[in-house]
């Protein structure tokens, strides 16, 4: 029997989303070197980004293409930790005010960054970090913020006033950046094209739940990728898939119960600088650009299904699957015929959202 993608599977259930190759087939008693790439893929795990970090390789590549993938997540991730002296965010929120030099990837993500923030009219916004350290997201000593701490600490969080310039980049007095919900898929496109270079051409990249594809499974189907089920553990669903990214932000992911006996997650409202109340309880986003789909995953999660819609319906490069608080799930298009709600799902509706209204 061909080999299930093991150590993948069991990993990225637990973390949010699976892939497998979905085909079956016996593998020969003897395998020529051909054969042996496509069978046996070459694979690393590691730790980085505060996630588990897994690249399979299963056609094109050689140790040296997954040596250079690691090492570049390695490099970001020392770039982009909040809690890293050396790194270059911290950088600039221990020095407001101070033009700080920063690396291409640095500058380029913090150009997306305002600009998704832009966009998306401040649903995505990275200058929420100090009200996400306040409600004890980064430490895990929860709390319920006043509404007067909440106040004060929003009103330094306008995104407008980064500036970016020459290379270096300068935050105004008390803003503190964070790139959590958009540097993991940033480093997702910028590894896939380190593997790509080296002519890898089927692997699967899987940044804690992110899933970066290239090409399509060794046997030349669809990636047969698992959405985590928002309602506890297992999938809701597959999507078939190539060349893309997946990324889903759940409230799921970080959560605490208060003692009012309310949940409250990790994503907030910068609007409120309360968790997103917005109906979704679930976003994944579907696309060629690892750092949009990142972005608005969050996004999306923070704007609600109609905002969701809309944006979707005015922005070209994603697809996407919402699924709200009321259990229903919304699949754009684009997706039809290619999610596939799984057994435990059953009977959940699902909707198209459809360009045309
Ligand atoms: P993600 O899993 O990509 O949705 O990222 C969630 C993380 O981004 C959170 O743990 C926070 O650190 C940060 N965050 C929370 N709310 C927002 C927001 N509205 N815009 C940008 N970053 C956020
Ligand atoms: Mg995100």
């Amino acid at each position: 029997m061909k080999r299930a993608y093991g150590c993948l599977i069991a990993a990225a259930v637990f973390i949010g989303l699976s892939v497998s190759g979905g085909h079956k087939r016996m593998l020969p008693a003897t395998i020529s070197q051909e054969e042996q790439s496509l069978e046996t893929p070459l694979t690393r795990e590691f730790f980085a980004m505060n996630t588990m970090i897994q690249v399979e390789v299963y056609d094109g590549g050689k140790e040296e293409a997954l040596d250079e993938a690691a090492e570049l997540i390695g490099r970001l991730d020392r770039l982009w930790s909040v809690t890293d002296e050396n790194s270059e965010v911290y950088a600039m929120n221990h020095h407001p005010g101070v033009p700080v030099p920063v690396s291409g990837e640095t500058g380029e993500l913090a150009r997306f960054s305002l600009y998704m923030a832009q966009e998306t009219k401040g649903a995505f916004n990275t200058a929420v970090y100090p009200l996400v350290k306040a409600w004890g997201f980064t430490t895990g000593q929860y709390r319920i913020p006043e509404d007067g701490e909440l106040g004060e600490l929003l009103s330094h969080s306008h995104y407008q006033e980064v500036k970016l310039n020459n290379g270096t980049i300068t935050l105004p007095k008390q803003m503190e950046i964070d790139f959590g919900a958009v540097g993991k898929g940033y480093a997702g496109d910028l590894a896939a094209q380190v593997l790509k270079s080296h002519g890898v051409r089927s692997a699967i990249l899987n940044l804690g739940g992110n899933v970066s594809l290239i090409g399509r499974n060794p046997d030349k189907s669809l990636w047969k990728v698992g959405i985590r089920s928002p309602y506890g553990e297992g999938t809701m669903g597959t999507l078939e898939a190539e060349d893309c990214h997946i990324i889903t932000s759940g409230g799921y992911e970080r959560y605490f119960t208060g003692e009012d006996g309310r949940v409250y997650w990790h994503i907030l409202d910068p609007e409120t600088g309360k968790p997103a109340d917005s109906g979704i309880i679930s976003a994944t986003i579907v696309g060629r650009e690892g750092k949009m789909c990142d972005a608005l995953s969050t996004a999306m999660f923070v704007m609600g299904r109609g905002r969701a819609e809309e944006y979707w319906r005015t922005h070209e490069g994603f697809e996407m699957i919402l699924v709200t608080d009321d259990n229903e799930i919304y699949i754009t298009e684009g997706l039809e015929g290619r999610f596939r709600l799984s057994e435990a799902s059953r009977g959940i509706p699902v909707f198209v959202i459809r360009r045309e209204v």
